[in-house]
C-alpha cells in the first residue's frame, strides 16, 4: 500500500525478489514524494550506517546506492520513452543526485485505489478498498505520514508519526543558477534564523524549498522573492507534501505477514531501497 518513495522502491524489490505484487495508491494529496526536493546525500547514508536504526547495515546503504543509479542511468531513462516521468536531473555535484519525483505510481506498477481497512481472516490480509476487498498473504504499509490512520482504522499498533509539512516553489529560469543562492531569513516573532536554497531544476526551471511554518504565508513571500532573484520568471508552481516524520526509520513486522514502512521524515529518497531491502528480509522470514 503506497506507491511514493517507499512503496515504489518496496514493490520493485518484492517483484525482484520473485514476489507477486499488487501495490495500490490513492494519490493522496499531501503525500511528501511528489514534493521532494530529490537530494540525496551520500552523508545521509553514511550517517544511517553509524546511528541508524538497528537493523540498518551496509547492505543498505548499499541498495539505496544501487537503487539510485539503476534509477539514473536505466529506470528514470526508461519510464522517459514510456512518457510517465519526462524529465530528470541526475547530479548536481560529486556525492548529490538530484531526482525529478513525477509520477511514482507508474513506476512502482501501481493500481489505482484507497485502501480503508486491513483484517487478518484465517491465514491472510483482508484488505478492503474503496472499491472492493482484496486478499493478500502479505501486506506492506508505506503510506509515509497517512499510514498510522490506516492502522488505527484497522484497529493495529500505531507507529506515532509526525508530520513535518514541506513546500517547493517551482517557476522556469531565465538564466541557469552558476550555483545554488542561499538566503538567511527570520519570520516574524521567531528567534530562529531559517536558510532557503534557490537550484537549478529539471527542465530549465528553478526551485526554492523549506519546511514549512505556521506563518505560511510570510514564508511564501520570502520565498517566492529568493525564486525571482534567483531568475524564476512566469507562474510558480508550488508543491506540497508532508514528510512522515519518526525518531528513526521504522520498518516493522507490526503483526504477523504485516510490515509497516515509514518515517523517511527528510531522508525518504535517500533511504527508500535500503528499506525495501529491510522489507524483502522480513517477509522472507
Ligand atoms: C518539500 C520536501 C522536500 C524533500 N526533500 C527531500 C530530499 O531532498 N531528499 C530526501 O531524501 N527526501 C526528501 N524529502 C522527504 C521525502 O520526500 C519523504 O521522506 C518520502 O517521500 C516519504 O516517502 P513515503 O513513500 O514514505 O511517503 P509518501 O511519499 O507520502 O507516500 C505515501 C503514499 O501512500 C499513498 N496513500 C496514503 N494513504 C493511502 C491509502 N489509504 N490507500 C492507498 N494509498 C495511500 C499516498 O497516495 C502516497 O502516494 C522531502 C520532502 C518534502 C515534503
Amino acid at each position: 500500500m503506497g506507491a511514493g518513495f517507499w512503496g515504489t522502491a518496496i514493490s520493485l524489490a518484492l517483484r525482484e525478489a520473485g514476489r507477486e505484487v499488487l501495490c495500490l495508491d490513492c494519490d493522496q494529496p499531501g503525500a511528501a514524494s511528489p514534493a521532494a526536493a530529490g537530494l540525496v546525500r551520500q552523508s545521509t547514508l553514511d550517517r544511517l550506517a553509524v546511528s541508524g536504526p538497528r537493523w540498518w547495515t551496509e547492505q543498505h546503504s548499499q541498495a539505496c546506492q544501487d537503487f539510485l543509479q539503476w534509477g539514473m542511468a536505466e529506470g528514470w531513462a526508461r519510464l522517459g520513452q514510456e512518457r510517465i516521468v519526462s524529465d530528470y536531473q541526475p547530479r548536481l555535484r560529486p556525492g548529490l543526485w538530484c531526482v525529478e519525483c513525477a509520477q511514482l505510481l507508474s513506476l512502482a506498477g501501481a493500481e489505482s485505489g484507497r485502501v480503508v481497512r486491513l483484517e487478518p481472516r484465517s491465514g491472510h490480509w483482508w484488505v478492503e478498498t474503496e472499491e472492493g476487498p482484496v486478499q493478500a498473504r502479505q501486506v506492506v504499509v508505506a503510506a509515509g505520514f497517512f499510514s498510522d490512520a490506516l492502522l488505527a482504522a484497522s484497529h493495529l499498533p500505531t507507529l506515532g508519526i509526525q508530520p513535518l509539512p514541506g513546500s517547493g516553489l517551482l517557476a522556469q529560469a531565465s538564466r541557469p543558477l552558476l550555483e545554488p543562492l542561499t538566503l538567511a531569513y527570520r519570520l516574524t516573532g521567531d528567534t530562529r534564523t531559517r536558510t532557503a536554497t534557490a537550484r537549478n531544476w529539471v527542465g530549465n526551471r528553478v526551485r526554492v524549498g523549506d519546511t514549512l511554518e505556521p506563518g505560511e504565508h510570510e514564508q511564501m513571500e520570502v520565498l517566492r522573492q529568493l525564486l525571482e532573484q534567483a531568475g524564476g520568471q512566469g507562474p510558480i508552481v508550488k508543491r506540497w507534501g508532508i514528510r512522515p516524520a519518526l525518531v528513526q526509520l521504522c520498518v516493522e513486522k507490526v503483526a504477523e505477514n504485516l510490515v509497516v514502512a515509514s518515517g523517511g521524515k527528510r531522508t525518504g529518497l535517500a533511504t527508500a531501497a535500503g528499506a525495501a531491502r529491510r522489507v524483502v528480509d522480513l517477509l522472507s522470514q
